[in-house]
């Protein structure tokens, strides 16, 4: 049976791995599909791309928005969608702003503190565009104020600790318009990570396309509700490991065992987006003459 793994960072988001190093894993651990879902950023799909074809692996294109629905935080994922669709890369430049200023914000709290970390150096240590706190606290440790990641979570960073901002999350339902107007299948991340599951009719009504049941937080058990409710409301099922890189020394590339006929049924879906929204255009264009 071949396995995929369609949940996977790289060094353009948080992640540690460069998009040739993550290709490289997915072989090692006998991956037939992967996808990229860096966090508000596409930039590392191409080179992705390149390095799976390179070892023969199936490469699909994917994102992971952060967006929020009645007080809850969500992440989106989207795959399968035009990487060059103008909307999409003009919200993502938008978030990555948004990003970026958060950095500056946090350094300041941080400053206040009198904890002398320069926004330049957490720019520098994570080099791309969608920086954010993994990165604050990598820095925090590189710098020697914090001994490890946890010490700068607890100290500064978690939700409401001295030197937490606040981020400005999109809707979920408009995560699902970006996604779907630019041709991509729409799937909600680890929900059960989120801390509630009513949220999911909620995002089913908004046209969410898929659940992510197999993730690496996800226990056996909670698995296999996801799974259910997945087929009651007729979702997609998805799945991944959430790999940043090395985790306590081993990655978390391959340790989620997702089948890859989830990958068949997601490309059908994004076909079936497409056409419906070529016909969509064709109805548009006869009205309008
Ligand atoms: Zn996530
Ligand atoms: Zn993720």
């Amino acid at each position: 049976m071949a396995f995929v793994d369609l949940h996977l960072h790289s060094r353009f988001s948080d992640g540690t791995y460069a998009p040739e190093e993550l290709a490289a894993q997915a072989r090692r651990y006998g991956l037939a599909a992967i996808a990229l879902t860096d966090h508000d950023s596409v930039e590392g799909c191409p080179r992705t791309a390149q390095a799976c074809e390179a070892l023969g692996i199936e490469f699909i294109v994917g994102v992971e928005l952060t967006a929020e629905q009645e007080g809850n935080e969500l992440h989106i994922l989207g795959y399968c969608f035009d990487m060059e669709n103008p909307r999409l890369l003009t919200e993502i430049a938008r978030f990555q702003a948004v990003r970026q200023n958060r950095i500056c914000e946090m350094v300041g709290k941080l400053n206040q503190l009198k904890v002398p970390l320069a926004a330049e150096a957490v720019f520098a240590l994570a080099n791309c565009r969608a920086p954010g706190r993994p990165h604050v606290a990598r820095a925090l440790v590189a710098a020697g104020l914090c001994r490890n990641l946890d010490e700068a979570f607890d100290r500064f960073l978690k939700k409401n600790r001295p030197a937490w901002v606040p981020k400005f999350k999109m809707s979920g339902e408009k995560a699902i318009e970006l996604i779907h107007q630019a041709g991509g299948v729409a799937v909600l991340a680890h929900p059960g990570l989120n801390r509630t599951d009513e949220i999911i009719p909620v995002m089913v009504e908004a046209g969410i396309d898929g659940l992510e049941c197999f993730h690496t937080k996800h226990s056996p058990a909670t698995t296999e509700i996801y799974l259910e409710l997945a087929d009651r409301f007729h979702l997609l099922v998805t799945g991944g490991s959430d790999c940043h890189g090395l985790n306590k020394g081993k990655p978390l590339i391959g340790t989620v065992k997702v089948p890859y006929q989830h990958v068949e049924k997601l490309k059908e879906r994004a076909a079936q987006i497409r056409t419906d929204a070529a016909l969509r255009q064709l109805i548009v264009m006869r009205v309008d003459s």
